[in-house]
């Protein structure tokens, strides 16, 4: 499902920020990933849905070299494939819900009210953000991502903003609905219990060897 090898990073004429042998995620796994603050966790997602390109190696996605497509496909590919979940929601704010949701459907059909009730929002489709608790916007932030099924749920510290109990009920909901749609999901936090609700876990330390060096 994501193949990554001898793949490095560096942004502009700076030092390597991130440097990975190898990763294999397969199909259906559900893994949290962890590590300090600049280890290189959104650099990663970002690399593994198409938003990044690599200085060197290869991203391998659903067995397409994803930087070896033109600029048009990549897009394209991101929006078949990839669902995106972000710290701070990036919900826009003069659309309801709803058509926050039906933005990224792009015309296709989708049982939307059914996605609002799965989540415990059924009351809430025509609330535009600004009525929405911060628990209940990464509620809608998720169906926006989920609702399409991509092959891969990358989500950038989903409950980063969010109190730590509400935290842990929205982790959780990630997660059953990751497992029961059999979507792939790769979670940064970094928060440890957070992390103990998914059945693999990362770290960064594992994976960027430019940390390994700084010990
Ligand atoms: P994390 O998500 O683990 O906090 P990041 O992937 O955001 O880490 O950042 C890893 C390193 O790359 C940091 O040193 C950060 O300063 C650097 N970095 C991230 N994005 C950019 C960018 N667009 N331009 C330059 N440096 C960046
Ligand atoms: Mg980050």
């Amino acid at each position: 499902m994501i193949q990554i090898k001898n793949m490095k990073k560096s942004y502009g004429k700076n030092d390597v920020v991130l440097s990975v042998s190898s990763i294999h995620v397969n199909a259906g796994e559900r893994i949290a990933l962890t590590g300090p603050s600049g280890s290189g966790k959104s650099t990663l997602l970002h690399m593994i849905g198409g938003l990044v390109e690599p200085t060197e190696g290869e991203v391998i996605v659903n067995d397409i070299a994803v930087y070896n497509q033109s600029m048009t496909a990549r897009d394209a590919f991101r929006m078949e494939n990839i669902g995106y979940i972000f710290q701070d929601f990036h919900l826009l704010p003069s659309l309801t819900a709803r058509e926050n949701v039906q933005l990224v459907l792009n015309g296709k059909d989708a049982p939307i009210s059914e996605w609002f009730e799965r989540v415990g929002l059924q009351q809430k489709e025509h609330a535009y953000p600004h009525e929405l608790s911060r628990g209940q916007q990464q509620r809608v932030a998720f169906i926006r991502a989920l609702i399409h099924r991509p092959a891969i749920v990358l989500a950038d510290e989903p409950t980063g903003s969010l109190d730590v109990k509400t935290a842990n009920t929205m982790m959780e909901l990630l997660v059953q609905i990751c497992e029961e749609e059999k979507l792939t999901l790769l979670a940064v936090t970094h928060d440890e219990q957070l992390a103990e609700k998914f059945p693999k876990r990362w770290t960064m330390y594992e994976l960027n060897q430019c940390l390994a060096e700084e010990i």
